[in-house]
């Protein structure tokens, strides 16, 4: 279910960057899937305005917000792994996407091979949650410039300010004005914060489960991924409970079935580790 989709004839694919990109059918199906309540909402509150755009534009916009900003996620791992000299190809399907290496080596100047070290594994997972949540403090910057209203910023600057620093997203005359304008800004910013945070939790394979495994690698000696396992198994179900309790049905099954694969892998390997 996670691994990479075989390729067909309904994929569209091109190159970016010097990277081939390939985009599956089922992720245009899942991410419509996905966004439609969204995009009713967002249709519930311009008819209230009397200005809609109507349902389908407003899930258009929702799938190609989430494509761009999905592509800028795997391009943060894509440019990281060049960085270390390997070339990958980007994958977008039914779990989000994938950049996947050409190999786990690269060559040196002098023609040595070069193996990446548990830290370069590090940098290359963050690299993909950091770059899109980059760029969404860049289309943040942008709608605050334009005056628009971006009630996730406001939500997210609210949740992470110090006591007694004042929101400028909570004041001010931001407002919606143009429908069009409003939702891509909105749903750009809103799939780019969520995104990466959701990626950087501890539960294998996401990416802050490689984040685990290689940490667990370096200060136990180990090769982590029985460490990433177990504390993925626990994180997975707690965030699940989470999910479920706020009523989200969807992200609850996802992260149960994360946990599911996580108790299943570390049966395989032998049980939990002994700390
Ligand atoms: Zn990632």
């Amino acid at each position: 279910m996670i691994g990479e989709p075989p390729p067909s004839q309904y994929d569209w694919r091109f190159n970016f960057l010097g990277f081939p990109i390939r985009v599956t059918w089922l992720f245009w199906l899942i991410t419509a899937a996905l966004g439609y309540s969204i995009a009713m909402s967002a249709n519930q509150l311009f008819s209230r305005l009397g200005q809609s755009p109507g349902i389908a534009p407003l899930l258009a916009i929702w799938v190609a917000c989430v494509m761009v900003s999905v592509l800028v996620h795997e391009l943060g791992h894509a440019l990281a792994f060049r960085f270390y000299g390997i070339e990958s190809q980007i994958v977008l399907y039914h779990m989000g996407g994938l950049a996947i290496p050409t190999a786990g080596f690269s060559f040196n100047r002098s023609g040595a091979r070069y193996r990446l070290q548990h830290i370069d594994h590090i940098v290359i997972s963050l690299a993909g949650p950091l770059l899109q949540f980059a760029s969404a403090i860049l289309v943040a910057a942008i709608a605050y410039a334009m005056g628009v209203f971006v009630p996730s910023a406001a939500d997210f600057v609210e949740w992470i300010k110090p006591r007694g620093i004042e929101n400028p997203w909570a004041q001010g005359d931001l407002s919606i004005g143009n429908p069009w304008t409003y939702t891509m800004l909105n749903f750009y910013i809103l799939v780019s914060i969520w995104w990466p945070l959701l990626n950087l939790l501890p539960v294998y394979p996401l990416d802050g489960g490689h984040v685990v495994q290689h940490t667990a690698a370096i200060l136990r000696r180990t090769d982590g991924y029985n460490e990433a396992y177990l504390i993925g198994a626990g994180v997975g179900f707690l965030v699940a409970w989470w999910f479920f309790q706020s009523g989200n049905p969807i992200n609850a099954l996802l992260f149960l079935s994360l946990a599911m694969n996580n108790v299943q892998a570390m049966q395989r390997f032998g049980g939990p580790p002994g700390w």
